[in-house]
């Protein structure tokens, strides 16, 4: 079952809190809310999440509304943490591997003390092609898809786009992980890093 009522960034939209004040907005606007992804590998690491629930950010790409929200999100976790990447996991139905765990769609914001090309070497995936945001919905049409842009703040940031052939759950964390070398507790559902969740929310609400 995979119903509304049981998506959890709804329920914490609506104000309830899972993981105590990791659940609590960074920063909000009309349409989107921001905040600490629990499972962080590095702290830092957040969550761009429209209000409205929906299984990707497709539709999103071409809002000025939503890269406004997400440009303020960026800068802040650049100011406090280093340069940042931007990525999303485009699901297109509820219960889809591709989501990682959660059916709402959400673009993570990740400080990238990492090499892309080898994380995406890592990956096992080959065939990236580099496309602005705004034609991810003309080139995904209904496929999900992968997204991942060093441009975070641009207003239509080039970044690796893949149609997904072999859904994998997780997928960039795992990649992110093993580029890490921190494989080992690359799954957020065992291994949900809570206080470095808890300590990037607190950093980033501050200086939000
Ligand atoms: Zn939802
Ligand atoms: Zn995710």
């Amino acid at each position: 079952m995979h119903r509304l009522e049981e998506c959890r960034f709804c329920h914490i939209l609506a104000g309830q809190q899972f993981n105590g004040s990791v659940d609590k907005p960074i920063d909000v606007c009309d349409d989107y809310i921001s905040m600490a992804s629990i499972g962080a590998l590095i702290e830092g690491w957040s969550l761009v999440v429209p209000r409205e629930h929906c299984l990707s950010l497709r539709d999103h790409y071409k809002s000025s509304t939503f890269f406004q929200f997400v440009q303020s999100n960026v800068q802040n976790v650049e100011r406090q943490y280093g340069p940042a990447i931007i990525f999303e996991h485009g699901a297109n139905h509820h219960g889809s591997l591709t989501s990682c765990g959660t059916d709402h769609a959400h673009l993570h914001i990740v400080p990238q003390p990492f090499p892309i090309n080898a994380m995406l070497e890592n990956s096992g995936i080959s065939g990236w092609q580099k496309i602005p945001a705004s034609q991810i919905q003309s080139a995904a049409h209904d496929a999900e898809y992968l997204f991942l842009s060093t441009s975070p703040l641009s207003n239509d940031p080039i970044g690796f786009f893949k149609i997904v052939d072999t859904p994998t759950s997780q997928f960039f964390r795992h990649a992110i992980a093993a580029t890490l070398g921190k494989t080992a507790t690359a799954d957020y559902k065992q291994h949900p890093h809570l206080d470095v969740s808890t300590r990037t929310g607190e950093r980033l609400r501050r200086a939000a």
